[in-house]
Formats: C-alpha cells, sequence, structure tokens
C-alpha cells in the first residue's frame, strides 16, 4: 500500500526540513510546490514569470496553474512509493483536485500532519532565513504578515477538509529538529 502524506502548516512552519527527511526514511516523492516555482521561475519559463508576481506578493498562484503543475509532476512519477506534499494543497480546490488525481489512481491521502507555530515565531523564522535563503519574499515583513494571512484565511480551510473523516492531526512545531522528526514519524508509523 501506498503513503500519501500531506505536511502543513504556515510558511517557515519548518515543512521543508521534515518532508526531507520524511521523503527520505519513508522512501517517498517529496513535492514542493514553492521548491517548484522557484525553479521554473530560476528558468525563466512562462509558468515561472506567470508565479513571480504573486510570489513577490504573499499571494498564492492562480489554482489552475498550480494544479497543472502538481498533476504533471505526480504523472510522471508513477513508479513510486507514494509522495509528501509540502505546500499543496493550499486551497479547497486544490485539495479536490489531489483527491481526484489520486483517486484517478486508485489512491487517496492517507494522512495530513500539521506544525502548530504562532505568527510571532514565523516572523522570526522567515527573517533569519532570507540571510541565507535570499528569498525576496522571507525579507520584507509585510510581505511574511500577508502569506500568514492568506494562510489564515486560505489554506486553514484544508485542516478542515481532511478533518471531516479524521485524518488531519497536530503537532508541535516549536523545538528541536529531531524532537519534531521523531513525533512526526510516530505519526507515520502508524500508517505501515
Ligand atoms: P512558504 O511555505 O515558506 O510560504 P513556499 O515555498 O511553500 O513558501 O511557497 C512560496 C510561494 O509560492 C507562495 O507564497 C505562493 O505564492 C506560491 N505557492 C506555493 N505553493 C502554492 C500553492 N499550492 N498554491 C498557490 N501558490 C503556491
Amino acid at each position: 500500500m501506498k503513503i500519501n502524506l500531506i505536511l502543513f502548516g504556515p510558511p517557515g512552519s519548518g515543512k521543508g526540513t521534515q518532508a526531507q527527511n520524511l521523503a527520505e526514511k519513508y522512501n517517498l516523492l517529496h513535492i514542493s510546490t514553492g521548491d517548484m516555482f522557484r525553479e521554473e521561475l530560476k528558468a525563466e519559463t512562462p509558468l515561472g514569470l506567470e508565479a513571480k508576481s504573486y510570489m513577490d506578493n504573499g499571494h498564492l498562484v492562480p489554482d489552475s496553474v498550480t494544479i497543472g503543475m502538481l498533476n504533471h509532476r505526480v504523472e510522471v512519477n508513477p513508479d513510486v512509493d507514494g509522495f509528501i506534499f509540502d505546500g499543496f494543497p493550499r486551497t479547497i480546490p486544490q485539495c479536490e483536485a489531489l483527491d481526484a488525481l489520486l483517486a484517478s489512481k486508485g489512491q487517496s491521502i492517507s494522512k495530513l500532519i500539521m506544525l502548530v507555530v504562532d505568527e510571532d515565531e514565523i516572523v522570526k523564522r522567515l527573517q533569519k532565513r532570507a540571510m541565507v535563503s535570499g528569498r525576496s519574499d522571507d525579507a520584507d515583513e509585510n510581505v511574511i504578515r500577508n502569506r500568514f494571512q492568506v494562510y489564515r484565511d486560505q489554506t486553514t480551510p484544508v485542516y478542515d477538509y481532511y478533518a471531516t473523516d479524521g485524518r488531519s492531526t497536530k503537532i508541535e512545531g516549536v523545538g528541536n529538529i529531531e524532537d519534531i522528526f521523531a513525533t512526526l514519524s510516530a505519526e507515520v508509523d502508524q500508517l505501515v
């Protein structure tokens, strides 16, 4: 049986780091839509250039663009043991599209795990990350607060969407990386 995880939480909650570790431990393919957009942008593809203005302002890239890109990435990787989605789905239409895509392969989301981190901690972390990541959306406090607002308004419903049948769960996202990874692993172990 395949395991398909959603790692969920606000920007800067540590999804990227933990998703990478989980992908390695459980042999899953890590798909980060944020990373994919940044790669497209670096390569100056039409998709990257379209995404740029949204990303720079801390807004979501339109669903049609994001869903198309995600579907393609899943379709070209049919042989993996499962996926770990990081930064996707971020809206209810993205949830519906993901469910439909997986259902077409006889699969589904196994679990959504949320990393809980409060807004002030997020602002601190992202400003610190800006110094090494070079990400312009991390450098500006207004853009960070805007991303948090978008998360609250448009993305938190994703948690509730998978909570209706008990697939959503929350864990503490503040603490040391190894401890958080151990808690995450315990959640995943319940599935295997
Ligand atoms: P973070 O989680 O730190 O906000 P990401 O790297 O996940 O950063 O995303 C960076 C930007 O890419 C977002 O602010 C948004 O503009 C865009 N993006 C990423 N994933 C999605 C998505 N699923 N839907 C729409 N836009 C997205």
